[in-house]
């Protein structure tokens, strides 16, 4: 799964090999990897990469991509394309990477992220539609604002600037370093993320392998429907939430792959939200609903 560390070699005009070369500059005589040949210069200039605090439903949507092996959950993110405005950008990769339409785009920061020569320009957007991760994402959460924790570096100044805007005094955390094959390994899209500690949400220092509902909060209840052919799952959860008092929360497991249409419609219908949900290793959907 990992990808090489990729350096500029060769000129990409004539294909000589590049060198330290001085030239005189603005600024003086700078060196720089420059073409003997031809005189291209090597400007490595930093990189344009958007990222999204996800509004959806009064809540933020933070998402754990799948080639992270711990288990934080970040802003959506995407370097801009060529032919594109930065808001076309965002409003195109929150549409690849969870499936919402963006309806409102305001700038929150820009900021240069130094280690990954990056810089990031970070929206907060308001988003619509039904929420479908991409293969690049492995699962997402719902976040009350109130309750968000923030990281130190990267998109995660973005989100702490955007709630203490709006009167939340995020408590931050600090992520574990990831190593540099995982840093390189991801995708384009995910670099901003990935490179360095950028996600929210409680880190895995409670427990890796527990399972994430929403904000952290505890369950009330579980209903394994493991196994179970549609509607049964829908019908067991139906059932255990009208145990349940209003702002509790149930999670289901079920198998049935029908469950992950069946549990989005079901809370749209019958307005208990569908707070989280991700597949395990094994194969298991787990939904987190929040009784209305
Ligand atoms: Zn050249």
């Amino acid at each position: 799964m990992s990808t090489p560390t990729y350096e500029m070699r060769y000129c990409p005009h004539c294909a000589t090999a590049l060198a330290w070369v001085q030239a005189p500059e603005d600024s003086g005589l700078v060196d720089r990897l420059r073409c003997p040949a031809c005189g291209w210069t090597h400007w490595n200039n930093p990189t344009p990469v958007l990222a999204a605090i996800v509004e959806y439903h009064d809540q933020i949507l933070l998402a754990r991509n799948a080639l992270w092996k711990d288990r934080f959950f970040g802003l959506i993110t995407g370097f801009m394309e060529a032919g594109e405005s930065p808001e076309q950008g965002i409003a195109r990769e929150v549409k690849e990477e969870v499936n919402l339409d963006v309806q409102q785009c305001t700038l929150v920061d820009v900021s240069a992220f130094l280690r990954m020569n990056q810089v990031l320009i970070s929206y907060h957007v308001v988003a619509t539609g039904e929420i479908a991760l991409s293969p690049e994402l492995s699962e997402y959460r719902l976040v009350d604002p109130a309750q968000a924790t923030v990281w130190t570096t990267g998109t995660g100044l973005a989100l702490q600037k955007w709630l203490r805007a709006r009167g939340f005094e995020p408590q931050v955390i600090e992520r574990y370093p990831q190593t540099s094959a995982q840093a390189s390994s991801a995708a384009p899209n995910d670099d901003a993320a990935s490179g360095a500690p950028t996600a929210a949400a409680p880190p895995s220092a409670t427990s890796p392998t527990a399972p994430h509902d929403g904000a952290g909060d505890a369950v009330a209840l579980e209903v394994d429907a493991k196994g179970l052919r549609c509607p049964q799952p829908i019908l067991r959860a139906k059932k255990a939430l009208a145990t349940l008092q209003s702002g509790q929360r149930l999670r289901v497991l079920a198998t049935d792959s029908g469950s992950l249409q069946d549990f989005a419609a079901f809370a749209r219908q019958t307005g208990n939200a569908l707070i989280a949900q991700h597949t395990d290793e094994a194969g298991v959907h787990h939904f987190v609903l929040q009784r209305r």
